[in-house]
């Protein structure tokens, strides 16, 4: 028997304002629990509120060139910080072998983030590794890739060739002095939109661009961004400023929520609604209208990701697998199950295919539908949080 999370919008109280940025705690592991007999090998696989899993987003890298205030802070994630060592990382066969048990379990789409997943080496053998998987109905994955474009004009081609479909791209304005300012590390705009090109150019599209929003920061940049990708067949996608992680000195006042974002850009660029294009899309599609106030499909359309303002817990199909083979059922969790010595086992793939059966069924992680109830204390144990940077967005 399994209920129903309903939907809601949240209304925006400041809860944590001022967090300072703290060294991130060492996340924990969860147990895997423990096999009870056939009875739930059978059926579809669904968690505790009737959501099945479709989604698997693979960190394969928790390093990044880039030091986004919102993710990676410099104060934090300096010289002396302790990344992984290349003996906690999940091999490319191992992550094949844990997908594989994923797609059997009605997995769909594969999303490699990080960390900057492209500074992974060889990143192509383990992108054609996965696009040999087929679901159970033998169609191929939707394999995807979010980065922050630095290395995309020179990999856009091999990473293709290897298989992979689409790419999202992370671009937070066009202005060069407040990109830098973001990026923290001098990075210019013109290598990003490079990076696009030469995605589009090897046929990695439709692609998205991820623009995280801070007001006060960028979000002056949010009409110039959509005339800049208007008509271009880039889907930009604006993203509420979420609390993840414990090092960003997240605050309430810096949210712009998407309800506000789109009455600014409706004023500039008439918009018109658009139907969700998945189930368990996390993006509200609004489309350019023509003259006549219609939707033109020449003129695309942009999305918003309302994660702070709105919860869409209630439709969420998707895990995280973190560089070390920890799997995190929701973005704002403190603990992951440990698959990394499940799939080291003796048991094999019957032993990580339960695990993962398991783990899901027992699934009852919606953070942002319970956020607006939290008492205050329980809203600061952000402190425990896993970052952003370890399991990917
Ligand atoms: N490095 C890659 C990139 O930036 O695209 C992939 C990893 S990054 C963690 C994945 C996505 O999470 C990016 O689009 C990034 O902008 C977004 N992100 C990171 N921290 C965020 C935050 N505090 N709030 C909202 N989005 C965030
Ligand atoms: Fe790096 Fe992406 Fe995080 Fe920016 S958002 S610091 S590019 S992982
Ligand atoms: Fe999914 Fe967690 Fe986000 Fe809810 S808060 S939509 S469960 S990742």
């Amino acid at each position: 028997m399994t209920t129903r999370l309903p939907h809601r919008t949240i209304s925006l109280v400041d809860q944590r304002a001022g967090a300072i940025p703290t060294r991130p705690a060492q996340p924990g592991s969860l147990p895997v629990p423990p096999a009870r007999g056939a009875a739930s090998q059978k059926g579809p696989l669904v968690d505790t509120f009737g959501r099945p899993l479709r989604d698997l987003r693979i960190s394969v890298t928790d390093r990044c060139n880039f030091r986004c205030s919102y993710c990676m802070p410099k104060e934090v994630f300096d010289k002396d910080y302790a990344y992984l060592p290349q003996s906690a990382l999940l091999s490319f066969e191992e992550i094949t072998r844990i997908a594989r048990q994923f797609v059997a379990h009605g997995v769909q789409k594969i999303r490699l983030t990080g960390g900057e997943p492209l500074l992974r080496k060889n990143l192509e053998v383990l992108i054609a590794q996965l696009a040999d998987l087929r679901t159970p109905e033998g169609r191929p994955l939707d394999i995807t890739l979010t980065t922050n474009g630095s290395l995309l004009a020179r990999k856009a081609q091999a990473l293709k060739d290897a298989g992979l479909r689409r790419v999202t791209v992370s671009l937070d304005g066009l202005d060069d002095t407040i990109f830098k300012r973001m990026n923290d590390v001098d990075f210019p705009v013109s290598d990003v939109l490079a990076g696009i090109e030469a995605a589009q150019a090897a046929g990695l599209g439709p692609i998205k661009v991820n623009m995280v929003v801070k007001r006060g920061t960028n979000d002056h940049e949010i009409v110039p961004m959509a005339r800049h990708f208007q008509g271009s067949g880039v889907v930009l996608r604006f993203i509420e400023y979420m609390d993840v992680g414990a090092t960003n000195g997240w605050r309430m006042d810096e949210v712009l929520p998407s309800g506000e974002l789109i009455a600014r850009l409706e004023a500039a660029l008439p918009l018109v609604a658009l139907e969700a294009s998945a189930p368990g899309e996390t993006a509200q599609r609004w489309g350019y209208a023509d003259p006549s106030g219609k939707y033109d499909p020449q003129r695309g359309e942009v999305g918003v990701i309302s994660s702070v303002s709105q919860a869409f817990c209630g439709e969420c199909n998707r895990a995280r697998l973190s560089t070390e083979g920890q799997l995190y059922l929701c973005l704002f969790a403190s603990q992951g199950y440990d698959l990394r010595s499940v799939v080291r086992s003796a048991g094999g793939d019957a032993e990580l295919a339960g695990a993962i059966r398991r783990i899901w069924q027992g699934r009852s992680d919606r953070y942002s539908l319970l956020r607006a109830s939290l008492p205050p204390e329980a809203q600061s144990s952000g402190a425990r949080r896993v970052e952003m940077s370890y399991i990917g967005g």
